[in-house]
């Protein structure tokens, strides 16, 4: 029979590579922790409507890369493509929003069906961070102090790159989309087939279309810039100079639109050159109208997304992990012949009391001296602790250094202490 493989573009994160995983998970939930941000948890499953209203009717998402289904009673469900349509949804159930400051991160897998390579599936994680109540220019100073932070804690900050730009309000967006389509509609046919399509649907996310003659086009469209109005290009102007204060480097990109309809204002991603093709390991952005949008009352917001397997990529490509993100067992309990196997499992649990940090192996299956002191070899143990009917009768325990193999018989009253000053 055949066997049942995963589902293409879902992974399994296996042992090995979950040490890396629960690293950068915990490097971040430290940072977000420090700089005062709660943890929200979402349901995965939600609404379809709910990211119909907020991602927008013709993005990407929306058209083709959700997995929607009916459940048994016949409501429209879709397995999350992304955190901040269900955190606005949460902030605004519990009444979170409102009149209110909060600082937000989550956490978790979600769900798009695009086309599987390397950085992009199916299921991927997301760290997301939401802030809602505050409309200056600081907060979005903050978010991005706090991911160069991040990606220094990380060691990756030689590697990514800030792009910057601003998309006015809905009024300056809905001028320039009319001056853009008329300058695009009269060079409709030099237009790739997909910029055709969204000409109609959305025209801005044409801008960043990665088609070179569809690029070429765009030199001399017109550009956003002229259309943003005094309020958002002085929020601009004021988050620039709060960057350059930091000591921020950053590069203002006129074509960065982002994919999702809700942004306006301040975007911003975070690039890298080594992955290839899926460098963007981090955007965001401004979403003032979403709140209301979604029937709450006005609220400013802004937030972003880290893809966590890029982030994992990033790391393995440039080797920044610390060796103690691997760490292997520190001692490994030996129970030989009939009887001893309740005695070492006591030896056990006394050395786990004792050394909370230390990783005790207990040997279950039983077997050969030999067999067992391969095992004890393979776990990466730097002590193997024997437990046979001499020890027993003596009440002592051999202590072997699987390092120099110098073995010595220990009594059980000192053998905390000697495994500590054998491991430090
Ligand atoms: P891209 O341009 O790479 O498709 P996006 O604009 O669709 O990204 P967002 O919706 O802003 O991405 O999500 C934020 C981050 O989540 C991205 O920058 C990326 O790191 C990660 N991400 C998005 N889609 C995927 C995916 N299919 N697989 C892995 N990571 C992803
Ligand atoms: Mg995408």
């Amino acid at each position: 029979m055949a066997k049942i493989q995963a589902i293409r573009g879902m992974n399994d994160i296996l042992p090995d590579q979950t040490p890396l995983w629960q690293y950068i998970e915990a490097s971040l939930s430290r940072v977000l922790n420090a700089y005062g941000y709660h943890e929200i948890r979402m349901p995965i499953v939600e609404q379809t409507e709910l990211f119909r209203r907020t991602i927008g009717e013709v993005t990407d998402i929306v058209e083709k890369e959700m997995y929607t289904f009916e459940d048994r009673n016949g409501d429209s469900l879709t397995l999350r493509p992304e955190g901040t349509a269900g955190c606005v949804r949460a902030g605004e159930q519990h009444g979170l929003l409102f009149n209110q400051i909060q600082r937000l991160w989550y956490t978790g897998p979600m769900f798009r069906h695009e086309r599987p390579q390397k950085g992009r599936y199916r299921q991927f994680h997301q760290v997301g961070v939401e802030c809602f109540g505050m409309s200056g220019p600081d907060i979005d100073a903050e978010l991005l102090l706090m991911t160069a932070r991040i990606w220094r804690v990380l060691g990756v900050a030689g590697e990514v790159r800030l792009e910057l730009n601003t998309l006015g309000s809905a009024e300056d967006r809905a001028r320039y989309r009319d001056a853009l389509v008329d300058y695009l509609e009269a060079r409709r046919d030099q237009l790739d087939e997909d910029s055709q399509r969204r000409l109609a649907t959305n025209p801005l996310r044409i801008l960043d279309s990665k088609v070179p003659e569809t690029q070429s086009l765009l030199e001399d469209a017109p550009a956003l810039w002229d259309f943003i109005g005094d309020d958002s290009r002085s929020h601009f102007e004021q988050l620039r100079m709060l960057l350059d204060q930091a000591g921020i480097n950053y590069h203002v990109n006129p074509r960065l639109v982002r994919g999702l309809d809700y942004y306006g204002r301040t975007v911003f991603e975070w690039v890298t050159d080594s992955l290839g093709a899926q460098g963007t390991v981090c955007a965001g952005g401004r979403y003032d109208g979403l709140v209301e949008q979604l029937g709450g009352r006005s609220t400013p917001a802004i937030g972003f997304a880290m893809g966590m397997e890029r982030l994992v990529l990033l790391l393995e490509t440039i080797g920044t992990v610390p060796d103690s993100v691997n760490a292997d067992a520190d001692l490994y309990v030996l129970a030989m012949g009939e009887g001893a196997q309740g005695t070492a499992m006591g030896v056990a649990e006394q050395l786990r009391d004792a050394l909370p940090e230390r990783v005790v192996i207990s040997h279950c299956g039983g077997g050969s001296f030999k067999s067992q002191m391969k095992k004890a070899d393979r776990s990466g143990a730097r002590l193997a602790l024997i437990i046979g009917e001499n020890e027993i009768a003596n009440d002592e325990v051999a202590v072997k250094d699987l390092g120099s193999a110098d073995q010595q018989q220990v009594p059980r009253s000192r053998l905390v202490e000697t495994c500590r000053n054998l491991l430090s």
